[in-house]
C-alpha cells in the first residue's frame, strides 16, 4: 500500500486488527496500583504497565500516535505545554550551560529561564526577534548547550530559518529543542529537518476543546531519549487517564479542525488586511506577512492565530474592540473550537527588543464559527474601535 496520510493514519490505529471483540475507544483505566497474577511478573513490563506512572492505555496510545507523527522513536506526555518546554531543559541542562532563545519566546518559558534555571547556574541570552541566521549563531558561545527554538514565535509571529540553524548547531554540538505548538506536529516535522527534541502544547490544536492542559515531547537520538526518560521518572511526571483520553478523542480529528481554521484564518486576515483601521496583521501564511517566505518554504499548513496591528490607538480603544465582539470570546490560550480575542501590548514590554509596532496589537484566534460570521462580528469591534477613539 501507499504511504497514509496523516488524516488516515491518526485514525487507522483505531481500527487495528486482532485485538479480539472491544469498543472502538479504550476505557478510561483510572489506576495508581496495577495486579500481576504472579510475584514472579510484578515487575515483567510486556504484561502491561508496572504501575500508574507507567501511563495506561490511552496514554500509551497517545504517545504511539505522536511519535508517529513527528517521526520520533518515541514521545513523552507532560501536564501543561510550559512543562513540554521545561522538562527537557531540566533534564539536558548542567550548571554553567547556557540557552539561547528568541526574544519572543513564550512568556512563561522566559519566566523559566530567567527565573528558575538562572537560580541554578544556567545562563540564558535571547537574540532580537527579527535575527538572521548568522546573528543568532553569533550568539552562540562556548557554554551554549542549547538553541531553543519557537517558530513562528509568540504574539509577533516571527520565523527563522529553522534548517539553517539546527544544522549549524548540530555541527557545534548545540543541541536544538523547538517549541512547535504553532504547527501542531502536522504543518511542520521538527525532527525531519534536523532539530533534536520536539515539544508542543497539546493543549492547543491536538486537545482541541479547550478543556484539557497537556505537553507532548518528541525525540529520536538514544542519549537524548535517556535523559528524557529519566527526568521523567525522576521528577514524577504523569498525565492523568482521563486528559490522555480526552487528548487521543482531539488527535483522531485533529487535521480536519486544523485545516479548517486555518483556511478561515486566511480568510479572515485577507479581510482585516483592507481595513483602514489595521496597520498589519501578523500572520505568516499571509503574503507580505512577517515571515511569510520561510513559512512557505518549510511549512505545509498553518495554525488560525494572529497577530492584529492597528493603527495607533490605546488601551480604551483595545477594550473598545473586545468589548464589541460577541462571537469571540476574552480567553488565553488558542487551538480550541473557539474564536478568543486578547489584548497583549502589555505583554511586549517583557521584551528586551521590543518590537516598534505602529499602534496596538491585539491578538485573534480563529475557531471553527463560519468566518462570514466572524468578519461582521469584526466588523462591529472596528466600529467600536472607532467610536473609542472619536469620543
Ligand atoms: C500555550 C503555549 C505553551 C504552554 O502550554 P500550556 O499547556 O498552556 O502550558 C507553550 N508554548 C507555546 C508556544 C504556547 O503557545
Amino acid at each position: 500500500m501507499p504511504p497514509i496520510s496523516d488524516r488516515t493514519r491518526l485514525i487507522s490505529s483505531a481500527t487495528r486488527r486482532g485485538r479480539g471483540r472491544r469498543p472502538v475507544n479504550p476505557p478510561v483505566e483510572r489506576a495508581s496500583t496495577m495486579l500481576s497474577d504472579d510475584p514472579a511478573r510484578m515487575q515483567e513490563g510486556s504484561d502491561g504497565p508496572v504501575y500508574g506512572l507507567d501511563g495506561t492505555s490511552a496514554a500509551r496510545e497517545l504517545r504511539t500516535l505522536l511519535a508517529d507523527m513527528e517521526g520520533a522513536a518515541d514521545a513523552f506526555l507532560v501536564p501543561s505545554g510550559l512543562a513540554a518546554v521545561t522538562v527537557p531543559l531540566l533534564a539536558l541542562l548542567r550548571p554553567g550551560d547556557e540557552v539561547v532563545t528568541t526574544d519572543a519566546v513564550y512568556g512563561p518559558t522566559r519566566r523559566f529561564l530567567t527565573r528558575h534555571l538562572a537560580a541554578r547556574g544556567v545562563g540564558a541570552r535571547f537574540h532580537p526577534a527579527d535575527a538572521s541566521t548568522d546573528a543568532i549563531l553569533a550568539g552562540i558561545g562556548p557554554q551554549t548547550r542549547i538553541l531553543l527554538i519557537e517558530a513562528p514565535a509568540s504574539l509577533s509571529f516571527d520565523m527563522v530559518d529553522v534548517p539553517a540553524l539546527a544544522a549549524a548547531c548540530r555541527a557545534r554540538g548545540v543541541l536544538t529543542v523547538m517549541d512547535n505548538t504553532w504547527a501542531a506536529g502536522l504543518a511542520f516535522r521538527p525532527l525531519a529537518h534536523g532539530i533534536d527534541v520536539s515539544v508542543q502544547a497539546l493543549t492547543k490544536y491536538v486537545g482541541g476543546h479547550s478543556d484539557i492542559l497537556m505537553g507532548g515531547i518528541a525525540a529520536g537520538a538514544p542519549e537524548v531519549l535517556r535523559a528524557l526518560t529519566h527526568a521523567i521518572e525522576d521528577m514524577g511526571w504523569h498525565v492523568s487517564p482521563d486528559d490522555a483520553w480526552l487528548a487521543l478523542r482531539g488527535i483522531r480529528t485533529l487535521p480536519l479542525r486544523y485545516q479548517a481554521q486555518a483556511r478561515s484564518a486566511l480568510q479572515v486576515a485577507q479581510w482585516l488586511q483592507t481595513r483602514p483601521e489595521v496597520a498589519q496583521v501578523l500572520y505568516p501564511p499571509l503574503p507580505g506577512s512577517v515571515g511569510h517566505e520561510l513559512w512557505r518554504r518549510d511549512f505545509d499548513g498553518a495554525a488560525s492565530i494572529m497577530g492584529l496591528v492597528m493603527k495607533g490607538g490605546d488601551t480604551a480603544a483595545a477594550h473598545a474592540f473586545m468589548r464589541a465582539l460577541s462571537l469571540f470570546g476574552m480567553g488565553y490560550s488558542w487551538g480550541g473550537y473557539e474564536s478568543l480575542v486578547t489584548h497583549e501590548t502589555p505583554q511586549l514590554t517583557h521584551r528586551l527588543h521590543a518590537p516598534a509596532l505602529p499602534g496596538q496589537l491585539l491578538r485573534l484566534h480563529i475557531g471553527l464559527e463560519d468566518p462570514v460570521d466572524l468578519m461582521n462580528d469584526l466588523e462591529g469591534g472596528l466600529a467600536g474601535w472607532q467610536a473609542q477613539l472619536n469620543a
